[in-house]
């Protein structure tokens, strides 16, 4: 949790290194430290004793980005997950800047920077090896032509600027709009997100159900971080998430994609899926998996996505490289499976009936999440091939095994397997097939019996419960 420092007092997120401290200092600190800054937001200075970040911990990159903002006369400061993470003990992935500079007045600091994004204009500054990114403090200003919302309340606009506080305020929750200033090692709040942090609670700023409506993500966002960090929901917080949930079918379909990455293959993918079910967020963004993972009588469909999930956390952990496909793959199988079901019942071959339910699949669900095409091709190969994994007769084998995704098509086989969704064995073939010489790939070939090709690896039908 969080450092804390040896000094006895902690008065509104400031200590005081010493009791010996005479009265008169101690309220003349609280009154500087704690003041007033505008009409409802204080200002709590949580300093280094107390909040114990080491400068050496930070990213040099950003560290000098601050240094010359500040040298030029605008405020600056470290913000985000960068300093949450560091207060909670963990590594952050990286430190964004937050600064008083507009982002030409940014530009001109740098040679190498570059204005990005429309919805929030931020800056990209080349530090060395580093990118970092540089926001301009935002603001609130009703009814500016430079904030707009649509009919649901969501902001689509949102390039006003403001003061530090403003930013803060602006900010998803409490734990995230923390200021570190690397000039005094001051930590600011202007939010109670020091105290919150402690508790292990995450809150939204300001009120939940508005500030959802602005960007649904970040009812994503909240999961994500229940997931990632291990932290609780403030109630307040959790309460609105389920009633607003539908909101995120207002989102565009490629950012969705983009808070599916972070939510699920960022290492913690296990411990957030069932947080997504928890709070109903699953259905608008995997409408049919979600009708299936909560109809179905047994478990497999679940323990498919949840060893992907697994497979996904682990590699990431041990350093290895992972492919958006093998994941979207497995989420989207219970769909493919089950419609592959009723094609062939209605009388489609194996073959075709799945690369109908493929294609039915992947456009169906490009609506709510747009998959790029360079992983929607490969997720289509992982599934076609487990019908190719069921032919093993003459060369089908080795043409099988020649083909360019043969590695993730095993792999899925195998986690089908394990599933519960089809019966062992064909995978442990596969393994087999893959080592043997050719001797004992013929002795392979010739122990498949006519009716092990192909159509018999399926489970028996089962009924499916259909929805009103
Ligand atoms: P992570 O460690 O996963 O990167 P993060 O909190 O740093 O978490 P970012 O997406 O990098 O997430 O965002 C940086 C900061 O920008 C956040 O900490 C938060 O203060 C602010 N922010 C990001 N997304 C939103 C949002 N949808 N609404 C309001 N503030 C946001
Ligand atoms: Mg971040």
């Amino acid at each position: 949790m969080i450092k804390r420092g040896e000094s006895p007092f902690f008065i509104n997120g400031l200590w005081y290194h010493s009791v010996l401290c005479h009265w008169s200092l101690l309220l003349f600190s609280v009154f500087k430290k704690k003041s007033a800054r505008s009409a409802h937001i204080f200002k709590d200075v949580v300093t280094q004793e107390y909040h114990g970040i080491n400068d050496r911990d930070l990213s040099h990159g950003s560290l000098r980005v601050i240094e010359i903002l500040q040298h030029a006369g605008y405020e600056a400061y470290l913000v985000g997950g960068g300093i949450r993470d560091l207060l909670l003990g963990k590594h952050p992935k990286d430190f964004d800047v937050a600064t008083s500079a507009k982002p030409v007045e940014v530009q001109k600091l740098f040679r190498k920077a570059r204005i990005i994004g429309r919805r929030f204009q931020i800056v990209h500054v080349r530090m060395g090896p580093e990118i970092i990114e540089v926001t301009t403090f935002r603001g609130s200003a009703e009814n500016s032509h430079l904030q707009q919302a649509n009919a649901s309340g969501m902001l689509v606009r949102d390039n006003v600027f403001g003061s530090v506080e403003d930013d803060a305020v602006r900010r998803d929750f409490t734990m995230n709009a923390l200021y570190y200033d690397p000039s005094n090692h001051e930590v600011l709040d202007f939010v109670g997100g020091y105290d919150d942090l402690e508790d292990g609670m995450i809150r939204i700023i300001g009120d939940p159900e508005t500030r959802y409506r602005e960007d649904p993500v970040r009812m994503l966002r909240a999961v994500r971080f229940v997931g990632k960090l291990g932290l609780q929901l403030e109630p307040d917080t959790a309460e609105p998430i389920r009633r607003l949930a539908p909101l995120l079918r207002d989102v565009s379909p490629s950012r969705l994609f983009d808070e599916i990455l972070k939510l699920l293959q960022a290492g913690h993918g296990q411990a957030t899926f069932p947080e997504l079910v928890k709070y109903d967020l699953l259905r608008p963004l995997f409408p049919q998996t979600e009708a299936l993972l909560s109809e179905a009588d047994d478990q497999h469909h679940q323990h498919l996505i949840d060893l992907a999930l697994l497979n996904t956390d682990t590699r990431l952990n041990e350093g290895k490289s992972v492919t958006p496909a093998f994941l979207y793959a497995a989420l989207h199988w219970p769909q493919v499976q089950h419609r592959w079901e009723e094609l062939e019942a209605e009388g489609h071959g194996r073959t075709q009936a799945l690369t109908i339910a493929c294609s039915e699949t992947l456009d169906f669900n490009q609506q709510f999440i747009a998959i790029p095409k360079r992983f929607s091709v490969t997720i289509r190969e992982i599934w076609e091939l487990q019908v190719k994994l069921e032919k093993r007769h003459g060369r089908r084998p080795d043409s099988t095994l020649e083909h360019p995704r043969f590695r993730a098509g095993y792999d899925f086989l195998l986690l089908r397997e394990r599933s519960g969704e089809i019966p062992g064995g064909l995978g442990e073939w596969w393994t087999q097939y893959q080592i043997a010489d050719d001797a004992m790939r013929r002795d392979l070939i010739a122990s498949v019996k006519d009716d092990q090709n192909e159509s018999k690896v399926r489970r028996p039908r089962r009924r499916s419960k259909r929805r009103d």
